[in-house]
This record gives C-alpha cells, sequence and structure tokens, in this order.
C-alpha cells in the first residue's frame, strides 16, 4: 500500500523533501490549498522562516485546518522551521512567532544555535533510525528547550540540546535531513504513518 504524503509548498526546501519521500517509497505531493489535505496520509513541514509560514497559512487559510487535521491525528514531520510550527509553546527567551499550529508538548527556542553560529553540522544519534548516527545540518536552528510528559525526545547534541523529538506520530528535528541524501529520517515518519494508517 503506498502512502501519500504531502509537503507544505508555501516556502523551504520543498522539492527536496519530495524527492526524499518518494525515495522512501511514498506517493509524495505538494500542498498548498485546504481541501488537498483531505486525502493525506502524512504531512512534511519544511524548513524555512517560521513566522513566514504561519503568515502564509493564514493567507491562504490553511492555518486552523493545518490546527484541526494535526490534532485529528494526522501524522506531520517538521524539519527545522517545521519543528517550531509542531510545537506547542515558543520560549519567551528566543525570537518571537505569533502563533504555532502545536501538536507536540514541546518548548523550543527559536534560533538558539544562531546565537553561537549560523550553521553547523554533527553526527547526531536518533532513536528510531538504525546504523550510524545522522549527520545533522543545522541552519539558524531551534533546539528543544523542555520536553513535556506527552513527547519523547530522540537526540541530542554533543552539546547537550534536543534537536529530534516524537510525540504519537508527530516527528521533528532541528535538522534538514533532506539536505543530505540520507532518508532514514523519511523512511522513519514514512513507517510511522504507515503505521497510523493501520
Ligand atoms: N530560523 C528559522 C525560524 O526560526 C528556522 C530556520 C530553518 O528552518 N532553517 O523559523
Amino acid at each position: 500500500m503506498v502512502l501519500t504524503i504531502g509537503v507544505l509548498g508555501l516556502q523551504g526546501d520543498v522539492r527536496e523533501h519530495l524527492r526524499a519521500l518518494e525515495a522512501a517509497g511514498a506517493d509524495a505531493l505538494v500542498v498548498r490549498r485546504p481541501a488537498e489535505l483531505e486525502h493525506l496520509d502524512g504531512l512534511v513541514l519544511p524548513g524555512g522562516e517560521s513566522t513566514t509560514i504561519v503568515k502564509l497559512a493564514r493567507t491562504f487559510e490553511l492555518l486552523e485546518p493545518l490546527r484541526e487535521r494535526i490534532a485529528g491525528g494526522l501524522p506531520v514531520y517538521g524539519s527545522c522551521a517545521g519543528m517550531i510550527l509542531l510545537a506547542d509553546r515558543v520560549d519567551s527567551g528566543g525570537d518571537a512567532i505569533e502563533a504555532t499550529f502545536g501538536g507536540i508538548d514541546i518548548t523550543v527556542r527559536r534560533n538558539a544555535f544562531g546565537r553561537q553560529v549560523d550553521s553547523f553540522e554533527e553526527d547526531v544519534a536518533i532513536d528510531g533510525v538504525d546504523g550510524a548516527a545522522v549527520r545533522a545540518v543545522f541552519i539558524r536552528a531551534p533546539w528543544v528547550q523542555q520536553v513535556g510528559p506527552r513527547a519523547t525526545a530522540l537526540g541530542t547534541t554533543r552539546s547537550g540540546h534536543v534537536v529530534a523529538v516524537r510525540q504519537g506520530a508527530l516527528l521533528a528535528t532541528s535538522f534538514h535531513p533532506e539536505m543530505t541524501g540520507d532518508l532514514r529520517v523519511h523512511a522513519l515518519f514514512v513507517e510511522m504513518a504507515r503505521a497510523a494508517r493501520g
């Protein structure tokens, strides 16, 4: 059974996520309209600028439908800005954002690593991804400031910051696996969406 996974196409590495999802065995398509949310088995929220994505989602009348679908159990994977959008809370010490889509019981801090260095790479072991650690590319990335009881940390940097989390069928990483050609994070998400579909 081939799953249909959407990629929110408002901003960011849309094409790279489509390619990674197809390579992981899913049918992938760009989502820009509320009606396109209807028949999805899962959705990817690419990185970009989370404040801009929220504004565009409002303009495209996607904000409430997205919130409802996420709350209703749609499997979603958010990368970088996508992690911020999936967070229930944004740390007030980080850069503010008017709203998120919510879903994962975490507090994120926007541009958290960015204050030290704009971008860097590091190998991060991710629970649920077998084999070698994942080469994680961080670009003005958030970190998870606090993991609430409903969420689970899946990966931590050498500096001790949580950068991958899961809650039910929701997955989020601070980094950009679509940039490295390593399909394992996308494959993990496709398997999560398959399990959620039953
Ligand atoms: N700094 C961006 C934000 O806060 C995220 C960066 C990214 O997605 N690469 O929204």
